[in-house]
């Protein structure tokens, strides 16, 4: 039996346990229908059916609400090494189901098994990395004024809403968690509808490691009722949100009456800046990974590829050979390495950028086009000859598909970098260290790597600027969103105290 046979039957045993009742939603440790019924869960390799999901709705996140806010005191309070312990168990429990949940999110989301193996373990890294500042993060800081001994101290903002996106699940749901249950928040996690299987096992693997119930709840659903009623409720203190920049938007305007504290993750039209001064080998790999893997369905991808005009074509046409090598395949081939895309609708998105760039007046240099009937297949795919204004490099089309523009000097680059709506990440390629230092102190983004891919360090800040997000995770930057700073000011003698209405 060939890995993919053998894949794909230890998928076919992870899935029967879904194929049931479906997936269900789960409050205060409990599982329940969704109010609104059900929809259907299909899978993208082949369009078939997975399971039906409990539909929630706003009553569904009333309920959770409550159950994270009764939670509450009594997480806040235990001892912050009972909560590193726990989070811990998580992390254990994870590692342990780590094959389950990378099969089941390659058959939900279509991606790969080569990168989502990876990002099931880094989902266990996620917990235990907050597990180890649970203790330090209500610290503060000791402020000696004349008359007060003055004192911070950070405490839990309360119980928060977690709204999450399909591309890569499960990492992105512990990279919410973890920090907001390491801070001493409860949570309501509104998973993505497209792809609801392993938010279940986390909650799941989470309760089993001890998490009391009520303090981490799922409620499925679509973004316009469940998603809307988790940012309108009154015990909702905080939402952390990762998806489009549009729904940002929806977000930040349903939390308005509530006044939310919101953070925003949100799109980007990343650039890649390659001089021809570079470690062209290097730069070369490190362009294609960060546009081809994950399906390019990835919010730090380097979808405008800016190079310099001396190096253009040699670039370009190695590029051109390697794109057209990529192997795209059933994503539990440990081989494949570009599955399908996450639905119908999102392919049908992808695969009109491939005449919206001819009309437009760009090559296609490799792929646009589809691939085969079953599953939303596209063969990755290179524009050339672009310019800065073609919608292809100015919308963020979510697929394997990058969009080269050619530059001549560094003025021109950072223009054409800058000029965008977007600004997450961005990456320069450049054996000049001053070129590199003033071109990355002008580069507006919220992330820039020189010399390298995209390398994620836990303890430092991940977030974007302009249309990209507002806010970041990561380190102490984490738990800045999920607690409040409190003062609190002791006199340290008699200081005199304003009299009035004293004669
Ligand atoms: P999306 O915005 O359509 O959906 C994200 C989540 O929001 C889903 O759970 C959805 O149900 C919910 N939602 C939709 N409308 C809502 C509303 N009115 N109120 C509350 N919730 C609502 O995004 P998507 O298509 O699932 O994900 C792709 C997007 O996510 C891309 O733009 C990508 O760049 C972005 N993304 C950003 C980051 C980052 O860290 N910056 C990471 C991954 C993905």
């Amino acid at each position: 039996m060939s890995v993919l046979e053998q894949n794909i039957k230890k998928l076919q045993g992870y899935l029967t346990r879904f194929q049931g009742g479906g997936v269900m939603n789960r409050i205060a440790g409990v599982d329940h229908a969704g109010s609104g019924g059900t929809f259907d869960n299909t899978s993208p390799v082949d369009k078939g059916l997975i399971c039906t999901v409990a539909r929630g709705a706003a009553s569904d996140i009333d309920q959770a609400a409550n159950a994270a806010a009764d939670a509450f005191a009594d997480w806040r309070d235990m001892p912050a090494t009972e909560r590193r312990k726990i989070l811990i168990r998580i992390a254990e429990g994870i590692e342990a189901r780590a094959e389950e949940i990378a099969l089941c999110e390659c058959w939900d989301t279509g991606q790969a098994l080569r990168f989502m193996s990876k990002a099931a373990l880094r989902g266990a890294e996620n917990f235990r990395y907050f597990a180890d500042q649970v203790v330090q993060a209500r610290d503060g800081q000791h402020l000696k004024s004349p008359t007060l001994m003055n004192v911070t101290t950070r405490v839990p903002i309360g119980p928060v809403g977690v709204i999450t996106p399909w591309n890569t699940p499960f990492m992105l749901s512990t990279w919410k968690i973890a920090p907001a249950l390491a801070a001493g928040c409860t949570v309501v996690h509104k998973p993505a509808e497209a792809s609801p299987l392993t938010a279940r096992l986390l909650v799941e693997i989470a309760e089993e490691a001890g998490l009391p119930p009520g303090v981490l709840n799922t409620v499925n659903g679509f973004g316009e009722d469940a998603g809307k009623a988790l940012c309108e409720h009154p015990k909702i203190k905080a939402i952390a949100f990762v998806g489009e920049s549009r729904t940002g938007s929806m977000i930040t305007k349903q939390g308005a009456d509530t006044l939310k504290r919101n953070h925003l993750e949100l799109g980007g039209k990343n650039p890649v800046i390659v001089f021809e001064d570079a470690d062209l080998d290097r730069a070369l790999d490190a362009v294609i990974f960060m546009i081809y893997s994950i399906n390019g369905e990835r919010c730090t991808s380097s979808s405008r590829l800016l190079v310099q005009d001396t190096i253009r074509e040699a670039f370009e046409a190695k590029l051109t050979a390697r794109v057209n090598n990529i192997k795209v395949g059933h994503p539990l081939d440990p081989t494949t390495e570009i599955g399908p895309l996450i639905s119908q609708e999102h392919y049908d998105k992808v695969t009109s950028y491939f005449d919206i760039a001819k009309q437009d007046g760009a090559t296609v240099a490799a792929g646009g086009v589809t691939v085969g009937n079953d599953g939303y297949f596209v063969r990755p795919t290179l524009f050339t000859g672009a310019t800065n204004d073609m919608r292809i490099a100015r919308e963020e089309i979510f697929g394997p598909v990058l969009t080269s523009i050619s530059f001549t000097t560094a003025e021109d680059a950072l223009h054409i970098a800058n000029d965008t709506d977007y600004g997450l990440t961005g990456y320069v390629w450049t054996n000049d260290l001053t070129r590199a230092m003033r071109f990355t102190d002008k580069l507006e983004a919220g992330m820039i790597w020189v010399n390298s891919e995209n390398v994620r360090h836990l303890p430092t800040p991940f977030g974007g600027v302009k249309a990209s997000g507002i806010g970041r995770d990561g380190g102490d930057w984490s738990f800045e969103f999920y607690m409040e700073q409190k003062h609190i000011g002791f006199a340290t003698g008699q200081h005199k105290i304003p009299q009035l209405g004293a004669l």
